[in-house]
Protein backbone atom coordinates (compact mmCIF):
# COMPACT_ATOMS: atom_id res chain seq x y z
CA UNK A 1 0.00 0.00 0.00
CA UNK A 2 1.09 2.95 -0.89
CA UNK A 3 2.72 5.37 1.94
CA UNK A 4 -0.60 7.98 3.06
CA UNK A 5 1.13 11.35 3.48
CA UNK A 6 -0.04 13.52 6.72
CA UNK A 7 0.25 17.32 6.91
CA UNK A 8 0.51 19.00 10.82
CA UNK A 9 0.43 22.19 10.77
CA UNK A 10 0.60 22.68 14.60
CA UNK A 11 2.65 26.17 16.12
CA UNK A 12 3.84 24.19 19.06
CA UNK A 13 7.08 22.49 17.94
CA UNK A 14 7.05 20.44 21.13
CA UNK A 15 3.20 18.34 20.04
CA UNK A 16 4.02 18.79 16.08
CA UNK A 17 7.40 17.09 16.57
CA UNK A 18 5.88 14.37 18.88
CA UNK A 19 3.02 13.56 16.49
CA UNK A 20 5.90 13.43 13.46
CA UNK A 21 7.89 10.99 15.15
CA UNK A 22 4.87 8.91 16.28
CA UNK A 23 3.14 8.54 12.62
CA UNK A 24 6.37 7.86 11.32
CA UNK A 25 7.01 5.00 13.52
CA UNK A 26 3.46 3.89 12.21
CA UNK A 27 4.68 3.77 8.63
CA UNK A 28 3.05 7.28 7.67
CA UNK A 29 4.72 9.88 5.43
CA UNK A 30 4.55 13.37 7.71
CA UNK A 31 5.22 16.59 7.03
CA UNK A 32 5.16 19.78 9.53
CA UNK A 33 4.06 23.66 9.18
CA UNK A 34 4.08 25.92 11.82
CA UNK A 35 1.74 28.87 10.29
CA UNK A 36 -1.51 28.87 8.97
CA UNK A 37 0.41 30.65 5.41
CA UNK A 38 3.17 27.81 5.86
CA UNK A 39 0.11 25.03 5.91
CA UNK A 40 -1.83 26.45 3.18
CA UNK A 41 1.55 26.14 0.38
CA UNK A 42 1.98 22.27 2.07
CA UNK A 43 -1.71 21.79 1.12
CA UNK A 44 -0.83 22.49 -2.16
CA UNK A 45 2.73 21.10 -2.82
CA UNK A 46 2.92 18.12 -0.53
CA UNK A 47 -0.71 16.83 -1.20
CA UNK A 48 -1.56 15.06 1.59
CA UNK A 49 -3.74 12.34 2.28
CA UNK A 50 -5.02 13.70 5.63
CA UNK A 51 -4.05 17.21 7.59
CA UNK A 52 -3.78 17.77 11.30
CA UNK A 53 -5.02 20.98 12.07
CA UNK A 54 -4.32 23.21 15.32
CA UNK A 55 -7.32 25.54 15.86
CA UNK A 56 -5.19 28.45 17.26
CA UNK A 57 -2.26 29.45 14.62
CA UNK A 58 -0.08 32.58 15.42
CA UNK A 59 -1.20 33.74 11.47
CA UNK A 60 -4.92 32.41 10.97
CA UNK A 61 -8.11 30.10 12.53
CA UNK A 62 -8.06 26.71 11.77
CA UNK A 63 -11.30 27.16 10.37
CA UNK A 64 -9.85 29.98 7.92
CA UNK A 65 -7.90 26.94 6.47
CA UNK A 66 -10.58 24.62 7.06
CA UNK A 67 -12.58 26.60 4.35
CA UNK A 68 -9.96 27.01 1.87
CA UNK A 69 -9.12 23.61 1.71
CA UNK A 70 -12.28 21.81 1.67
CA UNK A 71 -13.22 24.14 -1.04
CA UNK A 72 -10.35 23.61 -2.96
CA UNK A 73 -10.26 19.91 -2.91
CA UNK A 74 -11.42 17.46 -0.29
CA UNK A 75 -8.91 16.30 1.86
CA UNK A 76 -9.53 14.81 5.75
CA UNK A 77 -8.85 16.97 8.57
CA UNK A 78 -8.65 15.94 12.46
CA UNK A 79 -8.95 19.22 13.99
CA UNK A 80 -6.51 20.06 17.18
CA UNK A 81 -7.50 22.15 19.95
CA UNK A 82 -7.11 23.18 23.29
CA UNK A 83 -9.61 22.53 26.12
CA UNK A 84 -9.03 26.75 26.63
CA UNK A 85 -10.53 27.24 22.89
CA UNK A 86 -13.58 28.36 23.19
CA UNK A 87 -14.43 25.25 20.52
CA UNK A 88 -17.43 25.00 18.30
CA UNK A 89 -17.64 21.99 17.32
CA UNK A 90 -20.50 22.28 15.45
CA UNK A 91 -18.87 25.27 13.17
CA UNK A 92 -16.09 22.51 12.98
CA UNK A 93 -18.00 20.39 11.35
CA UNK A 94 -19.72 22.34 9.47
CA UNK A 95 -16.67 23.48 7.81
CA UNK A 96 -15.52 20.11 6.71
CA UNK A 97 -13.49 19.66 9.73
CA UNK A 98 -14.02 14.90 9.68
CA UNK A 99 -13.16 14.92 13.19
CA UNK A 100 -11.00 16.53 16.18
CA UNK A 101 -9.09 15.91 18.97
CA UNK A 102 -8.35 17.73 22.30
CA UNK A 103 -4.65 18.43 24.02
CA UNK A 104 -3.58 16.84 25.56
CA UNK A 105 -4.74 14.28 23.90
CA UNK A 106 -3.49 10.23 23.98
CA UNK A 107 -1.52 9.42 20.84
CA UNK A 108 -2.58 6.05 20.59
CA UNK A 109 -6.46 7.70 20.46
CA UNK A 110 -5.04 10.04 17.35
CA UNK A 111 -3.55 6.91 15.72
CA UNK A 112 -6.98 5.40 16.39
CA UNK A 113 -8.85 8.33 14.71
CA UNK A 114 -6.75 8.69 11.79
CA UNK A 115 -6.64 5.19 10.82
CA UNK A 116 -10.53 4.89 10.82
CA UNK A 117 -10.66 7.55 8.61
CA UNK A 118 -8.16 5.76 6.02
CA UNK A 119 -10.41 2.50 6.37
CA UNK A 120 -13.02 4.50 5.86
CA UNK A 121 -11.60 6.00 2.59
CA UNK A 122 -10.34 2.62 1.54
CA UNK A 123 -13.51 1.02 2.21
CA UNK A 124 -15.91 3.34 -0.18
CA UNK A 125 -13.22 3.31 -2.86
CA UNK A 126 -13.52 -0.46 -2.76
CA UNK A 127 -17.18 0.17 -3.32
CA UNK A 128 -16.35 2.65 -6.18
CA UNK A 129 -14.38 -0.03 -7.61
CA UNK A 130 -16.67 -2.42 -7.60
CA UNK A 131 -19.45 -0.11 -9.12
CA UNK A 132 -19.32 0.80 -12.14
CA UNK A 133 -17.29 4.33 -13.63
CA UNK A 134 -20.69 6.09 -15.18
CA UNK A 135 -23.08 8.63 -13.60
CA UNK A 136 -25.74 7.05 -11.50
CA UNK A 137 -29.04 9.14 -12.25
CA UNK A 138 -30.78 9.72 -9.03
CA UNK A 139 -34.08 11.81 -10.75
CA UNK A 140 -34.60 15.67 -9.68
CA UNK A 141 -31.50 15.78 -12.35
CA UNK A 142 -29.19 14.83 -10.20
CA UNK A 143 -26.24 12.84 -11.59
CA UNK A 144 -23.07 11.45 -9.15
CA UNK A 145 -20.09 10.87 -10.32
CA UNK A 146 -18.58 8.24 -7.77
CA UNK A 147 -15.03 8.11 -8.96
CA UNK A 148 -14.47 11.89 -9.42
CA UNK A 149 -16.47 12.39 -6.33
CA UNK A 150 -18.97 14.90 -7.72
CA UNK A 151 -22.78 15.53 -7.62
CA UNK A 152 -24.27 17.69 -11.15
CA UNK A 153 -27.22 18.79 -10.59
CA UNK A 154 -28.58 20.11 -13.79
CA UNK A 155 -25.46 20.06 -15.36
CA UNK A 156 -23.73 22.36 -12.75
CA UNK A 157 -21.43 20.50 -10.32
CA UNK A 158 -22.48 21.02 -6.58
CA UNK A 159 -20.00 22.33 -3.91
CA UNK A 160 -20.17 19.87 -1.56
CA UNK A 161 -17.74 19.80 1.78
CA UNK A 162 -16.17 16.01 2.07
CA UNK A 163 -18.91 15.66 4.82
CA UNK A 164 -21.83 16.87 2.53
CA UNK A 165 -20.90 14.10 0.06
CA UNK A 166 -20.28 11.55 1.87
CA UNK A 167 -23.75 11.88 3.86
CA UNK A 168 -25.49 12.39 0.23
CA UNK A 169 -23.56 9.35 -0.82
CA UNK A 170 -25.10 7.25 1.79
CA UNK A 171 -29.09 8.53 1.49
CA UNK A 172 -28.20 7.95 -2.55
CA UNK A 173 -27.14 4.45 -2.07
CA UNK A 174 -29.83 3.77 0.21
CA UNK A 175 -32.50 5.41 -1.36
CA UNK A 176 -36.39 5.32 0.06
CA UNK A 177 -34.45 3.76 3.86
CA UNK A 178 -35.19 6.16 6.41
CA UNK A 179 -32.21 6.33 8.49
CA UNK A 180 -32.17 8.07 12.72
CA UNK A 181 -29.73 10.55 13.20
CA UNK A 182 -27.84 8.08 15.52
CA UNK A 183 -27.43 6.06 12.66
CA UNK A 184 -26.52 8.71 10.00
CA UNK A 185 -23.58 9.86 12.39
CA UNK A 186 -22.44 6.29 13.01
CA UNK A 187 -22.63 5.43 9.34
CA UNK A 188 -21.15 8.49 7.80
CA UNK A 189 -19.11 9.93 10.68
CA UNK A 190 -17.85 6.73 12.32
CA UNK A 191 -18.48 5.21 15.42
CA UNK A 192 -15.85 6.89 17.01
CA UNK A 193 -17.06 10.18 16.07
CA UNK A 194 -18.30 11.50 19.47
CA UNK A 195 -20.38 14.64 17.96
CA UNK A 196 -23.62 15.35 18.40
CA UNK A 197 -26.63 14.41 16.38
CA UNK A 198 -27.26 18.44 15.57
CA UNK A 199 -24.09 17.59 13.09
CA UNK A 200 -26.41 15.71 10.79
CA UNK A 201 -29.37 18.17 10.97
CA UNK A 202 -27.12 20.58 9.64
CA UNK A 203 -25.31 18.97 6.78
CA UNK A 204 -29.29 17.60 6.11
CA UNK A 205 -30.01 21.47 5.66
CA UNK A 206 -27.08 22.17 3.64
CA UNK A 207 -27.69 19.38 1.36
CA UNK A 208 -31.23 21.22 1.10
CA UNK A 209 -29.68 24.31 0.26
CA UNK A 210 -27.76 23.35 -1.99
CA UNK A 211 -29.97 20.68 -4.12
CA UNK A 212 -33.48 21.15 -3.70
CA UNK A 213 -35.13 23.97 -5.91
CA UNK A 214 -38.46 24.42 -4.10
CA UNK A 215 -38.59 25.18 -0.28
CA UNK A 216 -41.69 23.35 0.06
CA UNK A 217 -40.69 20.00 -0.78
CA UNK A 218 -37.42 18.42 -0.18
CA UNK A 219 -35.00 15.51 -2.09
CA UNK A 220 -34.33 14.64 1.57
CA UNK A 221 -37.50 14.12 3.54
CA UNK A 222 -37.76 14.26 7.18
CA UNK A 223 -39.46 11.45 8.71
CA UNK A 224 -41.27 12.74 11.61
CA UNK A 225 -40.12 11.13 15.05
CA UNK A 226 -37.21 9.00 12.85
CA UNK A 227 -34.95 10.99 10.95
CA UNK A 228 -33.99 11.49 7.38
CA UNK A 229 -34.28 9.20 4.08
CA UNK A 230 -33.42 10.16 0.35
CA UNK A 231 -36.90 10.17 -2.29
CA1 LIG B 1 -1.57 26.68 18.63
Amino acid sequence: METKKILIIEDEQSISDLLSYSLRKEGFGTKAAFTGEEGLQMIAEYKPDLILLDLMLPDMSGFDICKKVTKEHPVPIIMITAKSDTFDKILGMELGADDYITKPFDLREVLVRIKAIFRRIELISEAIEANEFNALQLGHGIEIFKEKREVVKNGIRVDFTNKEYDLFIFLADHKGRVFSRAELLDKVWGYDFTGDTRTVDIHVQRLRKKLDERKDTSIIETVFGIGYKLI
